[in-house]
């Protein structure tokens, strides 16, 4: 039986970075998840896995103690140890010996806890995020071109727009509520035209009027051979670049040398000239476009580069900043927007500030210990474990010995490391295995807090469950260590309101007026407000008093005015490339991955509501029929999958939606719940070099039968 605080409770989606809201309605036999039909985001509507949320909520299977080397403790026991360990570990080795990896499942008051107690007190930036994994990419060509890591649109602009362009996305599985609300505008307004750029055919290509399967990894030459191609055909908005941009020239010389005709582009990407003739044509005649992307161009060796190009199309012909006009990173994760805004990855300082402004962090949080360079990203960060340079790594909510590319390094790497803390909400994952400290967190519907959906939007995610056994908030675990280890001044947290007032004074604390993110306006609610926070979208300057109900700032860049110092989009010379990862004789195809309908991350939560689980049972590799003949294997034997890093055994499938000589796995097996189903132990650590994104998108594979 599973207590509850109250029977109906407005709250949001812990899963993808739509960010829907949910309204959880106590009967007889448990909890019932409805769509909240007044959230912005989704307007009543759900996934299947949003609809099966209230199935997912037993107590089986959950970590109620904290635990020590197996053996369960009391909290104060299992707080001081953690705050000796970090205090003996900095002491002796230096505050770069101790590492933080947190999660865009956290909620943005625990990000910014944890943030700030890694680089303003333990006075080192180590601390990384999975959000890295998924749009970091997106991040730093945002940085570069805008000035500022912010989405221009929103939603509502794909309603609005006469082109929507999904590239490196299967919307329809992994953002499901936007899809419907795609598939909705186009049924209202069948003129309007979709394409799909994907090298598989996947589930989003049922919406599209044109599907250009291009050759893995080749993005960058068609968005790139677009922009030379609008060029050729004297389409560009000559008045926007002149008026609005810096550096367009050099990115045009770039883009022309690189793509010179459209037959070369074609050959790049492996297209028909006709079908690219087609597309780069609806393009033109298309005002109102919308570029949607997501993992399938961040998860790449040249993520940033393909993310500028895609950027660098709408700026040279002035769509961006009107309805239905916008470049569109979305998000994978509930809150990855809520981690790039507290600085929660390793190369941020805090509110979208970077090093430069340590001096003014440090005055806010009234430290002198402040981490004044970037720390480790990612991959970098469990290398770093890895060589024994962290001694004390404390993990929280993500299970990187599943998802972290090199995944069985990752591993070894966590077993030989002196302390690993792991803060999760269940008890078994296979980073929980190696862990010498075991915190129990509060879990989804036991959390209180805020997140930010995909486009700028935060929501309330509210409690509706008791906390269970000594289950206890991230930003709760984190301040008592810190005020063990001495700042308690600091850490005097005892709500998240608290922390969520604090969080938006800091964003706009001397502000010079260039930052994109500010929600200054939101530092003075009272607890009930924050209670009763409605979903709104930053930035909210504190110019003004805010008012309650205000929905904030819908899409950016209207008035032509980047945050750079000058005012201006930054565009930056792109050359295309294929992928590092290339397969040969003995590795002859290419392994790309991705999520499912009806699953989410690692399966801890999903993997518990059996009609979730029907959707696909069991781990599999999808193989074009040709190619499992070559292979010697039948449909639905069992095949070893290898890499030269590791092995996998699944279930293969023959499968028309795969071009021959690629295939596809999901990433969510793991083994608690099938052995050897873990696709990242094949993948390699291939990273873009400027934004720190592992390349999960290619990686060279064989089969054998078992
Ligand atoms: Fe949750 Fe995403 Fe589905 Fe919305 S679309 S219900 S946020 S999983």
């Amino acid at each position: 039986a599973i207590p509850v605080l109250g029977a109906q409770r407005d709250t949001t989606c812990p899963y993808c970075g739509v960010g829907c809201g949910v309204s959880m309605h106590r009967e007889e036999d448990g909890w019932r998840a409805t769509g909240l039909a007044q959230h912005p985001a989704n307007f009543g509507r759900l996934c299947v896995k949003g609809s099966a949320l209230g199935e997912t909520l037993g107590l089986q299977e959950r970590l109620l103690s904290p635990e020590i080397d197996g053996c369960r403790v009391d909290w104060d026991r299992a707080l001081d140890t953690v705050a000796a360990r970090l205090r003996e570990a900095m002491q002796t080795h230096g505050p770069e010996s101790v590492a933080f990896y947190v999660s865009g499942q956290l909620l943005t008051e625990d990000y910014y806890v944890a943030n700030k107690l890694m680089k303003g007190f333990i006075g080192a930036a180590n601390i990384d995020t999975n959000s890295r994994l998924c749009m970091s990419s997106a991040v730093a060509a945002h940085k570069k071109i805008f000035g500022a890591d912010a989405v221009p649109g929103c939603y509502q602009d794909l309603a609005l727009a006469d082109l929507v362009i999904l590239t490196g996305s299967n919307m329809a599985w992994t953002h499901p509520v936007v899809y419907q609300r795609l598939v909705a505008a186009k049924q209202a307004r069948p003129a309007m035209k979709v394409v799909v750029i994907d090298p598989r055919e996947t589930a989003t290509c049922d919406l599209a009027d044109l599907h250009l399967p291009l050759a893995a990894g080749t993005d960058g030459f068609l968005f790139t051979g677009l922009l030379a191609w609008c060029a050729r055909q004297g389409l560009l908005d000559q008045a926007y670049i002149d008026a609005h941009t810096r550096g367009f020239a050099e990115c045009l010389a770039a883009a022309a040398q690189a793509c010179p005709d459209l037959a070369s582009t074609a050959q790049q990407c492996g297209l028909p000239l006709e079908t690219l003739r087609t597309f780069f044509a609806w393009f033109a005649e298309s005002p109102r476009t919308v570029t949607v992307f997501s993992q399938g161009i961040n998860q790449s060796d040249t993520g940033v580069d393909k993310a500028c190009a895609i950027i660098h199309c709408h700026l040279a012909t002035g769509r961006i900043g009107k309805p239905g006009a916008a470049p569109f990173s979305i998000t994978g994760q509930p809150n990855a927007m809520g981690g790039r805004e507290v600085g929660g990855l390793a190369n941020q300082l805090a509110a979208h500030m970077g090093f430069e402004a340590c001096a003014r962090v440090a005055r806010f949080w009234r430290t002198d210990r402040i981490a004044r360079s970037p720390g480790f990203k990612a991959v970098d960060l469990f290398r770093a474990v890895g060589e024994g340079r962290i001694k004390v790594v404390w993990i929280m909510a993500t299970n990187p010995v599943v998802s972290m590319p090199e995944a069985d390094l990752v591993r070894a790497a966590l077993a030989h490391c002196p302390t690993v803390i792991v803060s999760d909400c269940v008890a078994d994952t296979d980073t929980l295995r190696l862990a010498h400290i075991r915190l129990p967190a509060a879990a989804w519907g036991e959390k209180d807090g805020t997140v930010t959906n995909s486009e700028r939007r935060i929501s309330r995610q509210r409690p509706f469950l008791p906390l269970p056994g000594e289950a206890r908030p991230d930003w709760w675990i984190i301040s008592e260590v810190a005020r063990r280890m001495g700042f308690e001044a600091a850490f005097p947290y005892q709500s998240p309101a608290q922390i969520f007032r604090e969080h938006a004074a800091l964003s706009g604390y001397e502000n010079d007026g260039r930052r994109a993110f500010d929600i200054s306006a939101l530092a003075q609610l009272t607890d009930q407000q924050y209670e009763q926070l409605l979903p709104v979208q930053w930035p909210l300057s504190g110019k003004g008093p805010f008012r309650p109900g205000a929905s904030g700032t819908e899409r950016l860049f209207a008035d032509g005015h980047f945050f750079s110092p000058d005012g201006r989009a930054h565009c930056t010379p792109v050359t295309p490339r294929r992928p590092m990862a290339r397969t040969t004789a003995e590795w002859p195809l290419l392994l790309n991955s991705g999520r499912l309908r009806d699953q989410w991350h690692t399966m801890t939560r999903t993997g518990r509501a059996a009609r979730l689980l029907s959707h696909v049972s069991e781990p599999y590799i999808a193989v074009h029929p040709a190619d499992l003949a070559t292979a010697g294997v039948d449909d639905g034997e069992l095949v070893q999958v290898e890499s030269p890093l590791g092995q996998c055994l699944v279930a293969a499938r023959a499968s028309n939606e795969q071009t021959p000589g690629e295939v596809f796995m999901p990433i969510h097996w793991n083994d608690c719940f099938a052995s050897a189903a873990r696709v990242d132990a094949l993948v390699a650590a291939i990273c873009d070099e400027e934004s720190g994104q592992p390349a999960f998108k290619q990686t060279p594979v064989r089969l054998q039968r078992y």
